[in-house]
């Protein structure tokens, strides 16, 4: 049974304005001659019992507010239709009431449709209580931010500047019908400072257009990447999200099932099923894939995120690369097309329109090309080894001048005594030439180092690092503590990557342990010199570089030493693989060491690295069964139980499976570095905060008792409370 709701909430279903149909209405008042009649259409009320119901009686008993809107609702005109002069329907969100007088109101109507207006409502002392002021009356009763479908007549805003590209700077809208699609609530405060917490996504989403700006361009970006791969002879394969737990390296997520022990894992990545692929003769492989990896929460990581999962068959590392080099190109040629700045006044714009509303077409168009370089078509390619020592880190930002210079042989042991208590250690320099005078540039350093403790840049507890101002009116430079031929030797130092010191640099020097570099990421210096660089852009010490550079590190080692037991393929022998248990050994020499020294083979692995940042990693595959068993069975020296969980990896291998290699590129932080935002949140829809909340939905949830029996779940760790959601 449908219960007839009351009176009230019939009215308000009906919220579109009373007028009556066709009939014209009288002149408005001339006072305002700007704005002439609108013919005001009434819609005949229709007994509620003629409305569209739904089959459940839900409707009926629904509260008064969820009514209004509910029913039927003028369509939206076409775009072709938007012309001066015609009548048309505007889907949008009303903005904030501009009442110049009891008789004329502006409002903004926002559409998401992208033709925004002002609708204006102006009446007639003379018809007051007519039609006209009914829907005056309406429209000012409907509350700013409510959904509405307005309709009037278009005309061009008096003194519309033709320069501003968006439509809605153009147009007004002279209402002749307004119909609220459901009222926005009183309780919830818009103001122009308001923050949103996470647990209100939708309002920041709302009133954040830059925040949906950003996921336009991602969605734009997406079709970039997909065409460029289209274009080059790829497919796109979906994988199946219910896999299977392998110790392939990360933490996983479990599901369980109904069948008493049985659980799927969550893929950390598809890279197995992308493999048999390979084998199944799939030979150019993409897919826009979910992961999942149950890792602490590491700054700015999301347990479940994007990445842009590519394989190749046939094909080498080399191949994989070019590849990448020309979707990245692509994505960046787009960009160039939309002309969009980087940045305008300290902002970051990823929507033309929204800088042409602000600044006017012109702006585009002149710093587009030059604030979008296409990258070179062959991203600078550096070694593992070589990157470690040139910038003590395996992601180097190129944006940094110069190279970490050894110095060994101009210090003294005195000197060294002085920054470390290690036996023959390495001794390393890095520079900046910052532009503050040399009281500033001493104020700015010794304003970082107190700053930073030596736990947020993990400094090794026997090494301090010894920090220098050049300042040539003081003896020996201001370099005494090198000595007398150390100073001058540090002065007289010139190379391509190292430019003589000059009055005011800075110079840090720092000890390491003289070991070869093996599996770590950085070294102290190299994490300080990067952690310098970002507080002197920061903070006006140097010129913020805006350009986007690119490099591939090559070379890796293929294991790395792992204390940790349980983790990583979970093996005995004290080694993990650096990228993945799937990785092949570079050279044929590299083959041959696995079975002499494994830690001295170099990996066919590649990381992709963008200002500093490492963005994507890939690798040339193990493709023949015997050697991907022989890696988990000597080298990592996984447990049979472990081994047998990747059966189906090695049946799919043993069966012909050809070369193939593949890269990931992790699609969340490429598109925050697109859009120069800090954090991954702000380029997805419903992030997770630092627990792997989902504060909007409020995920996770607890069990429910029924569920826990469903599933087979025991709570032996924790009491089982029958908890309230919280
Ligand atoms: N599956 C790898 C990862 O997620 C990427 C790859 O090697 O293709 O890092």
């Amino acid at each position: 049974m449908v219960r007839i709701p009351p009176l009230a909430a019939r009215h308000n279903a009906l919220r579109c304005i009373a007028c009556i149909k066709g009939r014209p209405l009288a002149l408005l008042n001339r006072a305002v001659p700007q704005w002439p009649p609108a013919p005001v259409q009434v819609r005949q009320k229709r007994p509620f019992s003629q409305e569209h119901v739904p089959a459940s009686g839900s409707v009926a008993a629904a509260p008064e507010g969820e009514l209004r809107g509910y029913f039927s609702f003028p369509a939206a005109s076409e775009q072709k239709d938007f012309k001066p002069g015609n009548t048309v329907t505007v889907h949008g969100f009303l903005g904030k009431r501009r009442d110049k007088s009891a008789k004329l109101t502006f409002c903004d109507l926002k559409s998401p449709k992208g033709f925004d207006v002002q609708i204006v409502s102006a009446v007639d002392a003379k018809n007051a209580g007519g039609p006209a002021s009914v829907l005056h009356k309406e429209f000012r009763n409907i509350p700013a931010y409510s959904p509405v479908a307005a309709t009037g007549i278009l005309q061009l805003r008096p003194g519309a500047d033709a320069n501003l590209a968006g439509p809605e700077s153009q147009f007004e809208l002279r209402l002749t019908q307004i119909q609220s699609l459901n009222d926005f609530p009183k309780d919830i405060i818009v103001s122009q400072d308001a923050v949103w917490p996470l647990s209100a996504r939708h309002l920041q989403m709302r009133f954040d257009p830059m925040l949906r700006d950003r996921l336009h361009l991602r969605s734009k970006v997406n079709s970039t990447a997909r065409q460029c791969l289209e274009s080059l002879g790829f497919n796109e394969y979906e994988t199946p999200i219910l896999f299977k737990s392998t110790p392939e390296g990360a933490r996983e997520f479990l599901v369980p099932t109904r069948r008493p022990g049985l659980a799927y894992a969550l893929p950390q990545s598809p890279q197995q099923y992308k493999q048999i692929l390979m084998a199944s003769g799939a030979s150019n492989y993409f897919q826009f894939a979910r992961c999942f990896r149950d890792e602490d929460s590491r700054a700015d990581r999301q347990p479940e995120f994007t990445q842009l999962d590519m394989e190749m068959s046939f094909a080498t590392g080399l191949d994989v690369m070019k590849t990448v080099e020309d979707v990245i190109q692509a994505i960046f040629r787009m960009l160039q097309s939309r002309a969009l700045p980087r940045e305008l006044d300290g902002i970051q714009y990823t929507d033309p329109a929204r800088i042409a509303e602000r600044y006017g077409n012109s702006a585009l168009h002149d710093e587009g090309s030059a604030l979008w370089p296409i990258p070179d078509s062959n991203f600078v390619r550096i070694k593992y080894q070589r990157a470690m020592s040139d910038f003590g880190i395996d992601k180097p930002d190129l944006r940094i001048a110069g190279h970490i210079q050894r110095i060994d042989h101009l210090v003294t042991n005195n000197f060294t005594s002085m920054i470390t208590n290690l036996e023959t250690p390495i001794v390393e320099a890095a520079q900046f030439k910052l532009k503050g005078t040399l009281a500033e540039n001493q104020a700015f350093i010794r304003g970082f180092m107190d700053r930073i403790s030596n736990s947020t840049i993990n400094i090794d507890p026997s090494c301090t690092p010894g920090v220098f101002i050049f300042d040539e009116t003081k003896p020996l430079d201001g370099l005494s503590a090198f000595g007398h031929e150390g100073a001058g030797g540090m002065a007289m130092m010139e190379t391509e990557y190292w430019p003589a010191l000059e009055h005011g640099d800075l110079l840090i020097v720092h000890a390491r342990k003289d070991v070869p570099f093996q599996g770590e990421g950085s070294t102290d210096l190299g994490r300080l010199r990067k952690a310098i660089y970002d507080a002197a852009v920061q903070e006006g010490f140097l010129d913020r570089d805006i350009s986007q550079k690119f490099c591939w590190i090559t070379d890796f080692p293929l294991f790395t030493p792992d204390d940790t037991p349980g983790e990583g393929q979970g093996g005995a022998a004290g080694l993990k693989a650096t990228h993945h248990p799937f990785t092949a050994p570079l050279t044929l020499k590299d083959a041959e060491l696995l079975r002499s020294d494994p830690l001295k083979a170099t990996a066919d692995h590649y990381d992709l690295v963008l200002n500093g940042v490492e963005i994507g990693g890939g690798s040339r595959r193990i493709h023949l069964a015997d050697m991907q068993k022989y890696v988990f069975t000597h080298i990592l020296q996984m447990p049979e139980s472990g081994i047998s969980r990747f059966n189906h990896l090695l049946e799919a291998l043993r069966a012909g499976c050809p070369p193939h290699a593949g890269f990931a590129l992790g699609w969340d932080r490429f598109i925050a570095m697109l859009c120069d935002v800090e954090s991954v949140r702000d380029v997805i829809t419903f992030p997770k905060n630092q627990k792997g909340e989902d504060l909007m939905v409020k995920s996770p949830s607890y069990l429910t008792k029924p569920q826990m029996e469903t599933y087979h779940i025991a709570p032996n760790r924790w009491e089982f409370k029958d908890k309230k959601e919280v």
